[in-house]
């Protein structure tokens, strides 16, 4: 399933000096899931027990993910079937730990995107929603399109969403997005003025702006992932993954007080009964329920925050910072508090030249020669720069500066822009243009 290299070291040998050294520091990954079926097209992903091989060393991490479908279940499948490696081959190799998880937020972007470029090519008209999360050590990194979310609560009892909500009726920058590129949002229309419903954006009558497949709705439906990352304390927290079946019936409050002192098994089950009790079964409802806990607390179930009062819900985070030392969190008492959650990366722009800019810690993750999405190998000079065509020359980054796309990645990317007519249209158009962008590249390359 992974696309790694051959190895010198048998991985059995390595597994087991690498495994041994890990555990001393690391937190241990428990969890849970539960479901109810109403139309049968929600998916899950559950692996505590990936595996990385970079050079002499191995390290594990967990991966979840929730993967609720519409109009059928194959994108669903599809997805849970092969994002993962999508995401796994635009990782460089040899990278270290800390370059790889550094890695990962780009990664997914070009995952996703490849994703839903090769499920619409098998021209089937399914859609999902995307929630993955990837936690390495005590780093959660969750990506996200549609609106399965993903809560954590730290150990002392704060609240933080770490997915976005793509839903038209409630998010009015991907309103403003989906118009500017072309598409329109509007309640259906009962023939009487009457409108009724959520918001949706036609052509196509789908009430996300964000998902993977959903090939006869507009490209303005972009499978861009909204990506947070953070850092959790030695005291770990309780991640909850759902899809809209519990959070149309729960509050993320709600659902973390009523499966509260559950190992994650019976938690997932809970907040699932709890959810169907209130609302009944309308819609497929999944639940994942991850503890992240301290290595020595691994046979107790998670302990119950420390703080009793009105709890908290953050929506800011405390961002890393290299000049500023972590300030004592209530100085008249001397007292650091060991519980924060620190935010890595927040990133949720629907623009791949700003989600795959070359601003970044890696040098060699900006490959000539690779395509920066599909990671396929291009001829010197074959490559289209992702700020092609882009009015934002922001910083220093010119059309000749990469990272570079591959033709048909380009012409994906101008049509999730709004810039091109839709993947059916544009068959003759799209070979006079690519030749055009060739021709313009190579000079502007040797102008640089
Ligand atoms: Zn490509």
């Amino acid at each position: 399933m992974l696309c790694q290299k051959s190895e010198h070291v048998p991985l059995s040998v390595l597994l087991k000096r690498e495994l041994v050294n890990e555990k001393a520091d690391r937190p241990e990954i428990v969890s849970g899931e539960a479901n109810q079926s109403k139309k049968g097209e929600d998916y899950s992903l559950i692996n505590t027990d990936c595996h990385r091989v970079v050079a002499d060393s191995v390290t594990t991490y967990s991966v979840f993910g929730i993967f609720d479908g519409h109009n059928g279940s194959a994108a669903a499948i599809y997805t849970k079937e092969n994002l993962l490696n999508n995401v796994l081959c635009a990782i460089p190799a040899d990278l270290n730990r800390d370059e790889w998880v550094a890695a990962l937020p780009r990664a997914l972007v070009a995952g996703f995107v490849k994703t839903d470029k090769d499920f619409q090519e098998k021209a089937q008209r399914s859609g999902t929603t995307v929630t993955l999360v990837i936690i390495e050590g005590s780093i959660v990194t969750v990506a996200s399109v549609g609106d399965s979310r993903c809560i954590l609560e730290s150990a002392d009892g704060a609240i933080y969403y770490l997915s976005a909500d793509h839903r038209l009726d409630s998010n009015e920058e991907e309103r403003e997005r989906v118009t500017a590129s072309g598409g329109e949002v509007g309640r259906l229309n009962t023939g009487g003025g009457t409108e009724i419903g959520p918001l949706r954006c036609w052509p196509g009558g789908l009430c996300l702006s964000r998902s993977i497949g959903d090939r006869d709705v507009g490209e303005f439906i972009v499978p861009v992932p909204y990506v947070k990352q953070v850092k959790l304390s030695s005291a770990g927290g309780r991640l909850v993954i759902a899809s809209d079946g519990v959070w149309d019936a729960l509050s993320a409050e709600e659902a973390l007080e009523c499966s509260r002192g559950l190992a994650p098994e019976a938690a997932a089950a809970h907040i699932v009964k709890e959810a169907v009790q209130l609302k009944g079964l309308r819609d497929d409802t999944t639940c994942i329920v991850i503890d992240i806990l301290p290595p020595e607390k691994t046979n107790q179930p998670l302990q119950p925050p420390k703080k009793t009062g009105k709890r908290v819900f953050k929506a800011m985070f405390r961002k890393r910072s290299t000049e500023e030392p972590p300030k004592l969190h209530d100085e008249e008492e001397g007292y650091f508090d060991p519980d924060l959650v620190e935010e890595l990366v927040e990133e949720g722009s629907a623009m791949l030249s700003e989600r795959l800019d070359t601003k970044y810690p890696l040098c060699n993750v900006f490959r000539l020669f690779i395509c920066a999405v599909c990671q396929v190998e291009m001829k010197p000079g074959e490559g289209i720069s992702i700020h092609h065509g882009s009015s934002n020359t922001r910083g220093n980054s010119r059309p000749w500066d990469g990272p570079f796309l591959c033709v048909s990645c380009h012409q994906k990317k101008d049509a999730m822009e709004g810039k091109m007519p839709s993947s059916s249209n544009i068959c003759f158009f799209s070979y006079i243009l690519s030749s055009l962008l060739f021709i313009d590249h190579k000079i502007g390359r040797s102008d640089g």
